[in-house]
């Protein structure tokens, strides 16, 4: 601790980033201990906040103060029993006071809607990330925290002990530098903007992923090759990401289009694939979205519906395209449109349509209505099989587009980085980079676990100094 002050370098200025330095910043003035607590981020200012910044940021509370009692069961049950409980539990625990401290420090929540359909209970800041990562560096600021933009961090430094000892960095001068620090936390993200990380982890056609935001781009991995090299276990399933369907004609971030489950969905040939209705939207997202990118030709499939998608109320809600669907007054005229054959698609639809045998007076976008199609029909549809026949015809493309990786670090209860014999001293980390989620992302949990882990770590590498 040299000059008797504790040098704190944070990197990464989302929500696990932001998050740690107001804690330490907190914790440091309430111990009486004097410190130097730093963010370093790699974007300039004002492109700074990652993948946070472009999140609606939905979270799984009932109310800020307050989870659902099966929280910790779910989060286990999805990733078919791989998390670690005592990480859930840990996050089960401290969420409602992080989002009471959240909101005394200007974040103001509401229960919003969900795209259409019903699920989980979820909070949102209002105005979203973007609120999260606007008031926190505000607070933050003002509790003394400095701030270097356009600074990555490259690799960590260790004393003779093997404790952290500094951050090198590439400034916003382009050149080599060492920051000091007797602790770093790493809040920096996954690795899905790194293409040859994605093509290592996912096979061929890795590389080649959409990124679903701008703030995305810029976690390429840098903080799990960091914490690696200098012995951190890796943790998570590496084989494992976040990824929704989107319109690849949209330039907006994050253009999910989240009606499919309501027609059908024909891969480049004309034929259907998937079972459209085997879920609510957050249920099916996933695998469908990974499905499009690596099995189907050209990675890009057609949800086709009809005029009854304009019928189903705030359909809007479901579709973050500025870009109309492709319309024909029949299936004919759609095909010319989009390129698909057309006898295969007019005879997926007629065989989709013949079997369509329930009341279609039961369907309800909102909730699994159980208008499951004929047996016969493959692949099946579990739910909202309503014959296709009511014109115009629709098409919206749709391809996958990565959020976030669930590989990385370890990390213990106390945002500790674990290596092969326990803690490595002085070094933290939360958020993204942390691995702790397998199979399927638990959802409206990412923000959640980086904001309750983030102000765990600034609180103990506080404590530890
Ligand atoms: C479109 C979209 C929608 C989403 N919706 C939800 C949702 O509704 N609910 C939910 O819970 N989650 C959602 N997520 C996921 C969630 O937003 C992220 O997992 C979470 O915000 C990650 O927070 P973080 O602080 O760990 O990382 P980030 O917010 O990504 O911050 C990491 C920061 O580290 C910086 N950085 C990276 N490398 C370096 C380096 N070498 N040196 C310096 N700085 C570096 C980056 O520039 C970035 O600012 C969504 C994500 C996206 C993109």
């Amino acid at each position: 601790m040299p000059n008797g002050t504790f040098s704190i370098v944070i990197v990464g200025h989302g929500a696990a980033g932001l998050t740690a330095a107001l804690a330490a910043a907190e914790e440091a003035r309430g111990a009486g201990v004097a410190a130097d607590i730093m963010v370093v981020e790699r974007a300039a200012e004002g492109a700074h906040g990652g993948n946070t910044r472009f999140t609606p940021c939905y979270m799984r509370l009932e109310a800020p103060d307050r989870l659902s009692a099966d929280f910790v069961e779910d989060m286990i049950a999805v990733s078919g029993g791989r998390n670690d409980r005592g990480y859930f539990e840990r996050l089960a625990a401290e969420a409602p006071a992080t989002m009471g401290w959240l909101q005394s420090h200007g974040v103001p929540f509401h229960n919003p809607v969900y795209y259409l359909s019903v699920g989980p209970p979820r909070i949102q800041p209002i105005g979203g990330g973007e609120t999260i990562v606007r008031e926190l560096t505000r607070a933050a600021n003002a509790a003394g925290v400095r701030f270097r933009y356009s600074c990555k961090a490259e690799r960590l430094q260790r004393d003779a002990r093997g404790a952290i000892a500094g951050l090198g960095v590439t400034n916003a001068e382009g050149a080599g530098e060492t920051l000091p620090a007797d602790a770093v936390v790493l809040a920096c993200g996954g690795f899905q903007g790194d293409a040859d990380m994605l093509h290592q982890h996912f096979g061929s056609g890795g590389e080649s992923l959409r990124l679903i935001s701008p703030g995305t781009a810029l976690n390429t991995g840098a903080g799990i090759r960091m914490a690696l090299d200098v012995g951190a276990s890796p943790a998570g399933d590496w084989n494992g990401m976040h990824i929704e369907p989107i319109d690849p004609r949209s330039a907006n971030p994050a253009p999910v289009v989240l009606v499919y489950p309501y027609g059908i969905v024909v891969d480049r040939t004309g034929k259907r694939f998937f079972d459209e209705g085997a879920g609510l939207v957050h249920e099916t997202w996933e695998a469908f979205a990974r499905d499009i990118h690596f099995e189907r030709p050209g990675r890009e499939v057609y949800a086709i519906l009809d005029s009854r998608l304009r019928d189903i109320t705030n359909f809007e809600r479901a579709i973050r395209s500025e870009v109309p669907p492709f319309e024909a007054a029949t299936l004919a005229e759609l095909v010319a449109l989009i390129g698909v054959p057309a006898r295969a698609l007019e005879a997926t639809v007629a065989g989709y349509n013949a079997a369509c045998i329930g009341n279609p007076a039961r369907f309800d976008a909102t909730d699994k209505d159980g208008l499951i199609a004929a047996s016969a029909l493959a692949p099946p549809k579990s739910n909202w099989a309503r014959a296709l026949d009511k014109p115009p015809y629709l098409a919206y493309p749709l391809i996958g587009a990565i959020a976030y990786t669930f590989g990385g670090v370890a990390t213990d209860t106390d945002a500790r980085v674990l290596g092969a014999d326990g803690a490595i001293a002085g070094l933290y980390a939360a958020g993204e980079i942390t691995g702790h989620f397998h199979g399927t992302a638990p959802n409206a949990v990412a923000v959640l676990r980086a904001a309750v882990f983030g102000r765990i770590a600034g609180r103990n590498v506080v404590r530890g100094a």
